[in-house]
């Protein structure tokens, strides 16, 4: 068992935090109290005639009530989500609201996690590149310190357990107060192993909170979340959004599955209100069985069977080298290659940048990650989508290369030839 504790590993200013409580906690809002107290507008929002927008197969929300402030506690929707991720895959013990915090996307979370926890100035952070951008972000942000361990090189792309565990014990230790690890990746995409996991949340010395992001989880093999596992691990926070599976990023709605204790103290130091009524609304909507699940699965399937059509349809096209991450989200990370057959950035770069300017398709240059060189990370789209994308690469990649004149050369050539088409 690690010797977590939160008492002198959350920031003492945090700990002093009382949660927030508004007058209608005390007096809940039945329909029939006059509510003075919060200095809304009694006539309601300036809205025209609509008074609930009730979109075919969506959400009912009503337009009439945002005159009033939303919820802070949000536990229908805490109770929903808790629903979605117990499974009794990973415990016997079953999630409830109080281990929840949700807020404005998964970045509110990362940094809410640090505010809590690392005193700027003074403390740091682990992650382990290539990882998610936000976690270096959200640490300069607050002037907090950064602390590399690199994963394990591609393809596996797995926590090095015995670095990590390394510097846990190491000099830095007692300034660590957070690693972040990302499952399945940004830009790997691959899930990490649950037993690498545990490892770091059983270090025997190190005071701090493991944070596993798991903002692509839903694209990866059924049951592999881990956010039940908080129910375990009273040092360990699990990151969900509705960003990605969902398609919901414009909500912005983030989730922290974490201990009752933590999960206080997130809720604590938020803005009260972070989370809009419209939010909330579509948010429960959409996690709901008999809501919007059934569509989300369904969108899901289809991403999936075109990831393993790029998987498959990817290697055939000349200049495309190997997978580098997993196969556990809704991207995959490509290596563009040389005319020598050597993983190449200014190949991927050039491809990465003809792509967008002449071919109208927007991917991702990952070439200066760390162990991602020639790579680039591609979003699976829709079946048309990813059908535009393999033709369009394969052209560009021939233009980059020089294994064929760039269909606009082509095309001056012709001219200038005189040949008229
Ligand atoms: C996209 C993404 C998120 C989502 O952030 P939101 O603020 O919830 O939109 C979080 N973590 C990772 C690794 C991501 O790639």
């Amino acid at each position: 068992m690690s010797p977590f504790n939160l008492q002198t590993c959350a920031r003492p200013n945090i700990l002093a935090l009382e949660p927030y409580r508004c007058a209608r906690d005390d007096y809940k809002d039945d329909g029939t109290n006059i509510l003075l107290d919060a200095n809304e507008n009694a006539y309601g929002p300036p809205l025209a005639n609509g008074s609930t927008l009730t979109p075919k197969d969506g959400p009912s929300l009503d337009l009439t009530t945002l005159h009033r402030y939303p919820d802070p506690h949000q536990a229908p929707l805490k109770q929903l989500l808790c629903n979605l991720r117990t499974t009794h895959a990973h415990t016997p013990k079953t999630l409830t609201p109080a281990n929840l915090f949700v807020g404005v996307g998964s970045d509110e979370a990362i940094d809410a996690l640090l505010r809590c926890f690392c005193v700027p100035g003074r403390d740091k952070i682990l992650v382990c590149p290539p990882t998610y951008g936000m976690y270096s972000v959200s640490a300069q942000v607050n002037d907090v310190g950064l602390v590399k361990v690199p994963l394990l090189p591609a393809p596996t792309f797995g926590v090095d357990v015995p670095a990590v565990t390394a510097a846990l014990s190491g000099p830095e230790a007692a300034a660590i107060k957070l690693v972040y690890l990302c499952s399945p990746g940004n830009p790997t995409g691959s899930l990490l192993g649950k037993e690498d996991v545990r490892a770091v949340l059983e270090h025997p010395t190190w005071n701090g909170v493991v944070v596993v992001d798991e903002a692509y989880i839903d694209f990866s093999a059924p049951e592999a979340s881990l956010a039940e596992w908080v129910a375990e691990w009273p040092n360990l926070v699990v990151m969900q959004t509705l960003s990605k599976a969902f398609g919901l990023a414009g909500i912005r709605l983030g989730v922290a599955f974490t201990s009752p204790e933590i999960a206080r103290l997130l809720n604590s130091l938020k803005a009260p209100y972070n989370i809009s009524s419209l939010t909330a609304g579509i948010a429960e909507f959409a996690v709901s069985e008999g809501g919007g699940l059934a569509k989300m699965r369904e969108n899901r399937a289809r991403l999936i069977a075109q990831r393993e059509r790029l998987v498959k349809e990817m290697p055939t096209i000349e200049g495309v080298g190997r997978l580098r991450g997993g196969e556990d989200s809704n991207f995959l990370l490509f290596e563009m290659l040389n005319k020598d057959g050597k993983p190449d950035n200014v190949t991927a770069l050039a491809v990465y940048e003809r792509l967008a300017e002449a071919k109208g398709v927007v991917v991702r240059f990952r070439g200066k990650e760390h162990g991602c060189l020639g790579c680039l990370r591609i979003t699976v789209g829709t079946e048309e989508e990813v059908t535009r994308f393999l033709a369009e690469l394969k052209q560009t990649l021939a233009e980059v290369r020089g294994t064929a004149p760039a269909a606009d050369e082509e095309k001056r050539e012709v001219e200038a030839s005189g040949v008229v088409a």
